[in-house]
């Protein structure tokens, strides 16, 4: 496996595989690597021969209140775990490699980025999608995979793919889960015991959620009661929005007809926790 800290080796490596004749993925990634991002490099691999992950903590997408210096850094165990998992490049560059000078170019999806978390962390998705281009300019892969635990941003990324004409597949991987349900994410590190159980309350809303509408339940509003109904047995989590909105349009809707990402963000103490399921009226979700 490849370490690569520079924009002109990785692309030198990229094209040697692509001169090779061979398919390549990428996973774009922060770090502090768990099972969910190893999910995403399996699914790289089956569907590709030279996986690329990149490890890059990108501030443009960290409000200036957020936790970029706090957040976990742990190169040494990510580039075992990868190595392991079989990655064939990990792309680490440095803040500098990847903006020598503060950009001033960007690219944003005008609407969908004002949505879900959009609404709470102005200018995150902006970060996110300036990045991700970046990544996809300087990887080139032929498919890109994404978690939908950050259903909103597969869904963001996925139109700017469209918009732009960026000549790759998105992939999205099932969202990983502990034993007891909570969504597997880096920011789980950051609580302590009580709030570990605390931050239960978000899968289990949603289970909730999913249940009434298995029970035919199709009103937006009368799930979102159900939902923060579980939220308010759990006054120490901060609730930030429970959602019921089009899955590829991020939309507000009303009443579920096919289908609806029901997606939930709540603050357990001061670490911001996000989920999500995808309700569809044939029965599977
Ligand atoms: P991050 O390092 O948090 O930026 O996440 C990198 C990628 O891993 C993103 O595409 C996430 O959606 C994905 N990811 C994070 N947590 C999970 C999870 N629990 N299950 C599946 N994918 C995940």
């Amino acid at each position: 496996m490849e370490i690569c800290e520079t924009i002109g080796a990785t692309r030198a490596a990229t094209h040697a595989a692509r001169q090779a004749g061979r398919r390549i993925s990428l996973v774009p990634t922060m770090g502090a690597l768990h099972e969910g991002h190893l999910s995403l490099v399996r699914i790289a691999k089956a569907q590709s021969d030279f996986v690329v992950v990149s490890i890059f903590v990108n501030p443009l997408q960290f409000g200036p209140t957020e936790d970029l210096a706090k957040y976990p850094r742990t190169f040494e165990r990510d580039r075992r775990m990868l190595e392991q998992a079989g990655a064939d490049l990990i792309f680490a560059p440095t803040p500098g490699e990847m903006y020598p000078v503060p950009p001033a170019t960007y690219v944003n999806v005008e609407g969908m980025s004002e949505r879900l978390d959009g609404a709470s962390r102005p200018g995150h998705f902006r970060g996110v999608t300036t990045v991700v281009a970046k990544l996809f300019h300087i990887v080139e892969p032929d498919l890109a995979v994404f978690g939908q635990k950050d259903a909103a941003q597969v869904a963001i990324i996925r139109r700017m793919v469209r918009d732009s004409n960026f000549p790759l597949a998105i992939v999205a991987g099932p969202i990983v889960r502990e034993p007891d349900g909570l969504a597997m994410s880096s920011r789980n590190a950051y609580l302590n015991a009580e709030q570990r159980q605390q931050a239960l309350v978000l899968s289990r809303a949603l289970g909730q959620m999913q249940q009434a509408f298995h029970q035919g339940e199709r009103s937006a509003d009368r799930l979102i009661d159900a939902g923060t109904a579980v939220f308010r047995e759990t006054p120490a989590v901060r609730v930030d929005y429970v959602c019921v909105v089009d899955p590829d349009s991020l939309e507000a809707i009303a009443e579920i007809k096919s289908s609806a990402l029901v997606a939930v963000a709540a603050y357990v103490g001061t670490t911001r926790l996000i989920d999500n399921i995808v309700l569809t009226a044939s029965g599977k979700s």
